[in-house]
C-alpha cells in the first residue's frame, strides 16, 4: 500500500531497526487500544501517547490542564480541541529522541487529525499507518463496565456516561475513518477474539504495509 519512501520510518520485524515510524491506533471506547498499544510499543520500541492517560495523570496531579479536562472527561465528553492539540504538540516536542509514536486516543476529531498531519508533516515524520479496531457495541459496553470495576474510572461507571462517549465517538471521531481512508492509510482490523490473535492481525497489517 505504501512505497518505501512513504514509509520513511521503515519498520520490520527480525531485529531490523525502526528509523522513524508513527502509528495511530483507532477505535471506539473499549475497543482495546490501550491493551494493543502496550504490545506494539514493546515490539517496535515506540513511544506511547495516550491522551486519556496524560489527562488522567494531570487530573491526579491537580494541574491546571487536569482541572480543565476533568469536567469534560467525567461527563464522557471530548476535551476541547485546542487544549488537546496543544498537549499533544508539547508531548511530541519534549521527546526528541523518540523513534516514533503510537497515538492512542488521538486524533478524535477531524480538526485534531488535520492539526496532527500539519504538525508531523512539518517535522518530516508523517503518520505511516492507521489501525482501526472494530468491535461490536454490546461487547464494548460489556468491556467498559467490566473495566470500571477495576479501574475506578468515573467515566467507566455508568452506562449513561458510556453512552455519551459512544455518541461523541460516532459524531466526532468516526468521520476520521474516511479521512484516513482517503489518505490510503486506513487498515480495519477485527477487534474481537483473544488479545494475542488481535495483536497478530495488527502486526501483519504493519508488516504488509512496510513491505509493499
Ligand atoms: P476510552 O478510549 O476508553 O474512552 P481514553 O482514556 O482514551 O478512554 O479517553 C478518556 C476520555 O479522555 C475521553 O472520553 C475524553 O473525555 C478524553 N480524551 C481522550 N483523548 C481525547 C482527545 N483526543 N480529544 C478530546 N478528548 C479526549
Amino acid at each position: 500500500m505504501f512505497g518505501r519512501q512513504a514509509f520513511a520510518g521503515l519498520l520490520l520485524s527480525d531485529g531490523i531497526q525502526v528509523i522513524m515510524f508513527n502509528l495511530v491506533i483507532f477505535g471506539p471506547p473499549g475497543a482495546g487500544k490501550g491493551t494493543q498499544s502496550e504490545k506494539l510499543l514493546d515490539k517496535y520500541q515506540l513511544t506511547h501517547l495516550s491522551t486519556g492517560d496524560v489527562f488522567r495523570a494531570n487530573i491526579k496531579g491537580e494541574t491546571e490542564l487536569g482541572l480543565l479536562a476533568k469536567s469534560f472527561i467525567d461527563r464522557g465528553e471530548l476535551v476541547p480541541d485546542e487544549v488537546t492539540i496543544g498537549m499533544v504538540k508539547d508531548f511530541v516536542e519534549d521527546r526528541v529522541s523518540a523513534r516514533g509514536f503510537v497515538f492512542d486516543g488521538f486524533p478524535r476529531t477531524i480538526a485534531q487529525g488535520e492539526a496532527l498531519d500539519h504538525f508531523l508533516n512539518e517535522r518530516g515524520t508523517p503518520i505511516n499507518i492507521v489501525l482501526a479496531l472494530e468491535v461490536d457495541e454490546d461487547e464494548l459496553v460489556r468491556r467498559l463496565l467490566e473495566r470500571g470495576k477495576i479501574s475506578g474510572r468515573a467515566d467507566d461507571q455508568s452506562e449513561a456516561t458510556i453512552r455519551t462517549r459512544f455518541n461523541e465517538y460516532l459524531q466526532k471521531t468516526e468521520p476520521l475513518l474516511e479521512y484516513y481512508e482517503k489518505q490510503g492509510k486506513l487498515n480495519r482490523v477485527h477487534g474481537m477474539g483473544s488479545i494475542d490473535d488481535i495483536f497478530a492481525r495488527l502486526v501483519s497489517c504493519i508488516e504488509d504495509a512496510s513491505a509493499s
